[in-house]
């Protein structure tokens, strides 16, 4: 039987019932944008996040997006971005006319690294936009103590990291403002695209709120140059379904982990493989289960194994962010960043869904384990 990398459809049996009640009542209503059931799931999303505020919008994208013209970035200003990540969190700075300005990462988290930051700091930066990637966060302690330091924003893109924890404190509380995505394959995932932001501060949360409506209130008065950064009423009464199980989802994505962890020890890989490691002080939430291997070619060889034994697993990302075509003349495109180029080289992001069983982990790990045999016996100069 082929193994997925993600499967949502064992999911949605859990909560069929549950999410055709809540869209059959959106659909009687006739009741589409924004209302009482977006404000309904803000509230909880907000709650869940452990912040005062939460804005929900169009994707994880918008989130981002808003977020940067709430705090007003714009032409001539500088945002710090890790050279690896999801496209977004570089596409927004650039289309706000601004300068995104890449930093290398560390291996240990494949986060943006504090020790990076500092000497890319110029008169001209105006945020660091750390992301929490595949649902670990970022040491935002020595990351706020640069802003705090330089007097900048922080801006989590914590898009992939939805109930994360970094010192017993969730994403969405540990900067400025934070950006979360619920496209579907995200930990909470939406029946199509949409997203939120979350904050604090009063004043931003106002701004964020007249921004997702052009920059309007009260009705056709415009005070700023906003945009239509709305969520269906549909996607926010299914979310406000999911919400209530995301945590025992995330423990789900977890137990699999820590599964995965006795799995690969007792196969005996050692040298040849490294597994994701949850830092002090951090809860990952694993919205992805990233390995390493020693080089290209094992990563590879490995994959195309995988696939043509059925079983999902995915390159993310396989280009860093200063290698894209699309950036060629940003000015720090041309610098260095050996770990985000070795991370887009050498990994790979296998099954960890909730509902994956043990069996199905062993089968991963055990075709794993071939495949290393395999490219090993093909490609024995390319060890190291
Ligand atoms: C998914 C993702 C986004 C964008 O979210 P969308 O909802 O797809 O627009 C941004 N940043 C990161 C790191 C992501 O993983």
């Amino acid at each position: 039987m082929p193994i997925p990398l993600l499967d949502l459809k064992q999911q949605y049996a859990t909560i069929r019932d549950e999410v055709l009640r809540v869209t059959g009542e959106v659909y009687d209503s006739q009741y589409f944008i924004l209302g009482p059931r977006v404000d309904a799931f803000e509230r909880d999303f907000a709650a869940y996040c452990q912040s005062r505020h939460s804005v929900a919008v169009s994707s994880g994208t918008d989130a981002l997006l808003i977020a940067l013209m709430v705090l007003g970035v714009g032409p001539g200003d500088e945002v710090i971005v890790p050279a690896y990540s999801f496209f977004a969190t570089a596409g927004v700075v650039d289309r706000l006319g601004a300068t995104p300005v890449f930093a290398d990462i560390d291996l240990a988290d494949y986060n943006l690294d504090p020790k990076q930051i500092e000497t890319r700091i110029t008169s001209c930066t105006k945020a660091i936009m750390p992301v929490h990637l595949y649902g670990q966060c970022a040491a935002m302690d020595e990351i706020n103590r640069i802003a705090a330091k330089h007097n900048l924003a922080v801006v989590e893109d914590a898009a992939q990291a939805v109930g994360s924890e970094y010192g017993g404190r969730r994403a969405g509380v540990l900067g400025t403002m934070a950006a979360f995505s619920f496209f579907p394959s995200k930990n909470l995932g939406a029946f199509g695209d949409a997203g939120a932001v979350t904050c604090e501060d009063d004043a931003t949360y106002e701004k964020l709120i007249d921004f997702r409506v052009h920059g309007m209130r009260p009705k056709y008065y415009h005070r700023y140059v906003g945009g239509n950064f709305r969520i269906d009423a549909l996607q926010a009464a299914i979310l406000h379904v999911k919400l209530p199980h995301l945590e025992g989802w995330t423990e789900g994505r977890r137990k699999n982990a820590e599964r995965y962890a006795e799995l690969f020890a007792d196969a005996n890989l050692d040298g040849r493989i490294v597994l994701p490691r949850e830092l002090t002080g951090r809860r990952h939430i694993y919205n992805q289960y990233i390995i390493r291997f020693a080089d290209g070619g094992t990563r590879d060889g490995v994959m195309n194994h995988l696939k043509s034994a059925g079983i999902g697993c995915e390159v993310y990302y396989p280009l860093t962010l200063p290698q894209q075509e699309c950036f060629t003349d940003v000015p720090s495109a041309g610098d260095p960043f050996p770990n985000s180029d070795l991370a887009a080289a050498t990994t790979l992001a296998i099954p960890v869904f909730p509902e994956l069983t043990k069996d199905q982990m062993a089968e991963v790990v055990r075709e794993i384990g071939k495949a290393l045999d395999e490219t090993r016996n093909q490609k024995p100069e390319t060890r190291t």
